[in-house]
């Protein structure tokens, strides 16, 4: 068992997960690299949401191995076989991936965990040193996901859907250049201990960002908010 990690699109992600009797597919924003990557059959697509440098691919590697497409609940997505719903385990060949509902990036948002793989494949919502853009949700919705996400095994890694992590880690050292964690930080994924160590969007109740954002007094919804604005603003 193993995750291939397929680059895709201009920044894009795409995660093969090879077993004994086929490959499973996250977020194919694109056939072809996955095409080119696969070296086996395709058993199964997993889409975190909708957008199309996440299922672009879906039609093109559904027509071609015939395999089941497993997707949030929502109608822009087409030809699902198998609608994913937190709490209802997503279960391929000899793999089983919890679902969880992570909503903000967009409103059906799901991430996909894996206890036997270790791993969390988190589209747009966590990302490696930081995270997805607040499309349809508020900060709220975005922080009780992210929330979710960290509450997993602190040796869980994490694997998004964009590579950000150089912009990220610059962002992180903006508002904390003294964190030790994160200037020996190596290279993507990072476990969910590391991300709480480094990821300034989980440490918005630690004393080093609330100092530096100077909100010590504010709610930590609202100093998440304040993050994520500047984050939008950092070039
Ligand atoms: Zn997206
Ligand atoms: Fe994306």
């Amino acid at each position: 068992m193993s995750i291939k990690v397929v680059p895709a699109l201009s920044d894009n992600f795409i995660y093969l997960i090879e077993l004994k009797n086929g490959t499973i597919c996250i977020d194919p924003g694109d056939a072809k690299p996955v095409l080119e990557a696969l070296q086996t059959d395709l058993i199964a697509i997993l889409n975190t949401h909708h957008h199309a440098d996440h299922t672009d691919g879906n039609q093109e590697l559904k027509n071609r191995f015939n395999c089941p497409l497993i997707a949030p609940d929502d109608e822009r997505i087409q030809d699902v076989d198998q609608f994913a719903k937190e709490g209802i385990p997503v279960i391929i060949d000899e793999l089983i991936f919890d679902v969880l509902f992570v909503p903000g990036h967009t409103k059906s948002h799901i991430a996909y965990y894996s206890e036997k793989l270790k791993a969390v494949f988190t589209g747009d919502s966590l990302f490696t040193c930081g995270c997805g853009r607040i499309f349809e949700g508020t900060p709220e919705e975005m922080f009780n996901s992210l929330q979710k996400i960290a509450k997993l095994p602190a040796d869980t890694l994490v694997y998004g859907g964009h590579d950000y992590t150089k912009k990220n880690i610059e962002f992180a050292l903006s508002l904390e250049p003294e964190n030790k964690e994160l200037k020996r930080c190596g290279d993507a994924p990072w476990s969910i201990d590391q991300e709480k160590k480094r990821n300034p969007f989980l440490r918005t109740s630690d004393p080093s960002i609330l100092n530096a954002l100077d909100m010590e007094k504010s709610k930590t919804v609202e100093v998440f908010a304040v993050l994520r604005q500047l984050k939008n603003d950092f070039l």
